[in-house]
């Protein structure tokens, strides 16, 4: 190879990244509003500022920069917005762990100011790491959700809907996290498998089995199934509570299961799910016997103030005493968890806020999305079947959008602010005009505040120029969202149903889906099983392209992909590879006076061809979101194609003075200029510092390439050229001849005239010609292959003499064998198939060597 005396031997992965961070500018990325180039809007999800871009986020933002790039190169005006969801439990949680204070230390303003300190610090640090990344984020359209300028949009959504009754307050059974304290919507519920102990116990001459003891002071009734014989006639007797002795009736119902335990089960407000359901059906009263912490309340007797844990022991315990408990059994169960702290979730009745549910509504508007991958639909159509309950939007928690709504006291009238008057926190402003019902002046804030789901499901609204009043944003719908599957349920879900609530239409034109990426022994990355891998840790040694190759390489979109070293190392190799090719292209570049040259010559108008086909599959993969196969097309190419056949073939024509070489640096010019911009979306500091040799100019400020190379003749000749070349390269090879080493006369025998202006002689050290005929080979019988399975066991101790008499036959003979043989003078039959004639060829006398190809024909002369 001859490198460039200009370009340096090793690619200097920090320097150079580190370099174009520096030269790039922002205002490069920002989003143009009046330009009249198409839109691509993107809905960029916005992370929690945990202060830690893991490795998940990552791999998201690498298929969103891909997509950003990809799109402005093909002309569009993209807005790649970066959003932060700032809101929530962690947050509070840490600020509690760092003071060492607990919420309600402070007032609430003070805590709120902690958090958003907090949290100004985290979104920093995820900055950082994203621009190390080299994701091309519009850093114009940031946005902040616990800053009043987002906020007050998402009090604005609330007010909006609250008016149009799709918001409305209720006492409901709601899933609640007494550690946390809050209530949470079903979609933040997890359904862990655990073993709980079921226990029989007798209630009042009934068999009843329970997992929840604890509750026995909230049992409001005992139902049996209406068919169950062992009960018949017994539906409105009442029964004494053990332990308690309040009176419950027995109430009928079909979704009784009487194969469970004695068929008769204790319905508690609230155990479970199918305890409200019961609860609503049969009207019946109303016990709660555990409160917001997860305390036992008053009702609970004896057990108050106890923990629901403690109480269970407790009453267990005085059961045996009663002597009521029968027995107790293991039980696998699935239990509810919070998403946030894994404590077990209660059902607690309690007056939230909800919003609507319209299901028809929002898979209406779900279906008139493109989902990619398609399969994705069908979580989202899964949940929506599943919900029976509305969207719980109220927490019991602090730092979080205030619900902007006060309560007259006098009258309890709501009253709501003007929507100029917002953001407001309803616990620290008040009204600006007395009651409009009673006249009353005394107010009581909501201290409830909202999901911050409820932030976020508006971010569509928001990066399209929503500025909370009615009607369309102007720049809605968004292109594109972009998120996990692990969110469909949440995000996914509420931004649908948010859209459709506020706008009257679907949020975006599609959703792409990516998957999780799972620690290198297959599981979920976790503190606990040690096998977290950070952005940095791989950027750090390897880079941040070799990252985004493993991003874009590692797994179909929508998969989970497992975290391998491996493939950031391939990742790593393909660049150092990649940079050598370039540098030696530039070498022969540098030589070359004529960049207008022609591309005239056979191997120069195949490559041409196979760099067109290249561009057409890598521009479709892009389209359709294909990461990896845009990615494997391109080393396929660069690394098989230009390095393995190209330039191979082609070295010993750049090494010559010969005027055809003007066709190959043409060829070559063109090739590198065209792989720096498919390479720019994956690889933008690769792309840019190859492209910024090669011309000066910045990649990412070009156009996609529109290259396409129309030549059969080459397509197919050249095919020719390069299968026969790597055929006789390995006949070499297979005869431990050096690659090198001169290889004699080859003549190739081809259907069509091909003129490879000396490339194949060149590339194998022959004297290599190519002709249309057919070799005028004679077949020349050379020896003998013995078929020892079959002369072994038939001639036994006349093996040896028999071979020594075949070998003495003549040619003819040995083609057409004799019936008989004379061995040790007897004549002996000879065995079918004992042997077979070794056959060679000559051409003009001389013994050649012959490789069929497909309809080519190669001899190989030796006596040159
Ligand atoms: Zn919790
Ligand atoms: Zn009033």
């Amino acid at each position: 190879m001859s490198p460039s005396h200009q370009i340096p031997k090793n690619y200097d992965i920090e320097e150079v990244e580190r370099r174009w961070q520096d030269t790039w500018r922002d205002e490069d990325n920002y989003f143009d509003p009046g330009s009249t180039k198409p839109r691509f809007i993107i809905d960029t999800p916005p992370p929690y500022p945990t202060g830690n871009f893991h490795i998940g986020n990552a791999l998201n933002w690498c298929y969103i920069d891909f997509i950003a790039r990809y799109k402005r190169m093909r002309g569009f005006n993209v807005m790649f917005p970066q959003g932060w969801d700032c809101h929530g439990l962690p947050t509070e949680v840490k600020v509690e762990e760092t003071y060492g204070i607990t919420k309600n230390d402070v007032s609430r303003e003070k805590f709120r100011e902690m958090c958003r300190d907090l949290t100004v610090g985290n979104i920093e640090k995820m900055r950082a790491t994203m621009r190390r990344l080299g994701f091309s984020v519009d850093w114009s359209h940031e946005y902040i959700t616990m800053l009043p300028e987002y906020y007050k949009k998402t009090q604005a959504s609330f007010l909006q809907m609250l008016k149009a009754g799709d918001i409305y307050q209720s006492e409901h059974p709601v899933n609640f996290c007494t550690r946390c304290e809050t209530a949470i919507a079903f979609a933040e519920v997890n359904y862990v498998p655990r073993t709980t102990t079921l226990n029989y116990f007798d209630f009042d001459g009934i068999e009843i089995a329970t997992t929840r003891p604890e509750l026995l002071a909230a049992c409001v009734a005992v139902a049996v199934h209406p068919d169950d014989e062992r009960y018949r006639g017994m539906k409105g007797k009442r029964l004494a509570v053990p332990i308690f002795g309040h009176q419950v009736p027995i109430i009928e119902d079909v979704a009784v299961d009487p194969e469970f335990g004695s068929g008769a089960v204790m319905i508690c407000t609230f155990g479970d799910k199918t305890d409200v359901y019961w609860w609503k059906q049969h009207h019946l009263e109303l016990r709660k016997a555990i409160d917001r912490k997860g305390v036992m309340t008053a009702i609970a007797g004896p057990y108050v103030g106890m923990s629901s844990g403690a109480c269970r022991e407790a009453i267990l315990r005085d059961m045996e005493k009663a002597g009521i408990l029968k027995r107790q059994e293991e039980l696998e169960q699935r239990v509810g968890t919070c998403w946030r702290c894994k404590t077990p979730i209660e059902i607690l009745s309690e007056r939230q806020w909800f919003v609507k549910i319209h299901r028809d509504d929002i898979m209406d508007a779900a279906r008139k999305i493109s989902w990619s991958p398609e399969h994705m639909f069908a979580r989202l159509e899964n949940w929506a079947e599943s919900m029976e309950w509305d969207w719980c939007i109220s927490r019991q928690r602090i730092f979080a959008t205030p619900i902007p709504v006060w309560f007259c006291d006098a009258c309890g009238e709501m009253i709501l602010p003007a929507s100029e008057d917002l953001p407001i926190d309803p616990t620290v402003d008040t009204p600006k005009t007395p009651c409009p019902r009673c006249g009353g002046t005394e107010f009581t804030g909501e201290k409830d505040v909202l999901d911050t789901w409820m932030d976020s499901s508006i971010s569509v609204l928001h990066v399209t120029g929503w500025d909370g009043g009615d009607g369309k944003p102007p720049l809605f719908q968004a292109q594109l969202r972009p998120q996990g599957h692990d969110i469909i349920r949440t995000w996914a879900f509420y931004t649908i149903l948010r859209a459709k609530a506020l706008v009257g239409s679907h949020p975006w034109d599609q959703i792409l889906i990516n998957g999780m990426v799972l620690g290198e022994d297959g599981f979920k990355m976790s503190k606990s099983r040690n096998n977290i891998i950070s952005p940095e840790e791989i950027v750090g040694t390897y880079g941040a392209d070799a990252l985004r190759q493993w991003g874009a390489g590692g797994a179909t979109t929508g998969s989970d992909i497992m975290f391998n070293w491996n493939d950031v190392v391939a990742a790593s190799r393909f660049q150092t590879k990649l940079w050598n090719i370039f540098r030696f292209v530039m070498g022969h570049l540098e030589r070359e006076a004529d960049p207008e040259a022609p591309v005239t010559e056979l191997t120069d108008r195949w490559l041409l061809v196979q760099l067109s086909d290249t561009v057409a599959e890598v521009t479709d993969a892009m389209e359709k979101y294909q990461f990896d196969r845009a990615l494997r097309e391109i080393r396929e190419f660069a690394w098989n194609t230009l390095a393995d056949d190209y330039i191979e073939i082609t070295k010993g024509r750049l090494y010559a003075e010969e005027s055809s070489r003007a066709s190959a640096c043409s060829a070559l010019r063109t090739t590198m200029d065209v792989l720096c911009r498919i390479l720019a979306p994956i690889i933008p500091h690769f792309a840019e510092e190859c492209y910024h040799n090669l011309t000066g100019r910045s990649v990412h400020k070009e156009a996609w390439p529109d290259f396409a190379y129309d030549d059969d003749e080459a397509r197919r000749h050249g095919d020719l050229l390069v299968k026969t070349v790597a055929e006789l390269r390995r006949y070499k090879h297979d005869r431990g001849m050096a690659l090198n080493a001169p290889l004699g006369h080859v003549m190739i025998y081809a259907p069509e005239p091909v003129d490879d202006a000396g490339d194949a002689g060149r590339a194998l050290a022959a004297d290599a010609r190519w002709s249309t005929g057919t070799p005028r080979l004679e077949e020349v019988v050379s020896g003998v292959d013995f078929n020892m399975a079959v002369i072994g066991p038939t001639l036994r101790k006349l093996a040896r003499p028999f071979m020594d008499a075949v070998q003495a036959l003549p040619p003819e003979h040995l083609r057409n064998p004799p019936a008989t043989l004379t061995v040790n003078g007897e004549e002996i039959p000879v065995p079918p198939d004992a042997f077979t004639p070794k056959v060679a060829y000559q051409v003009a006398g001389e013994e050649v060597d012959v490789l069929t190809l497909g309809d080519v024909v190669v001899t190989i002369g030796h006596s040159s």
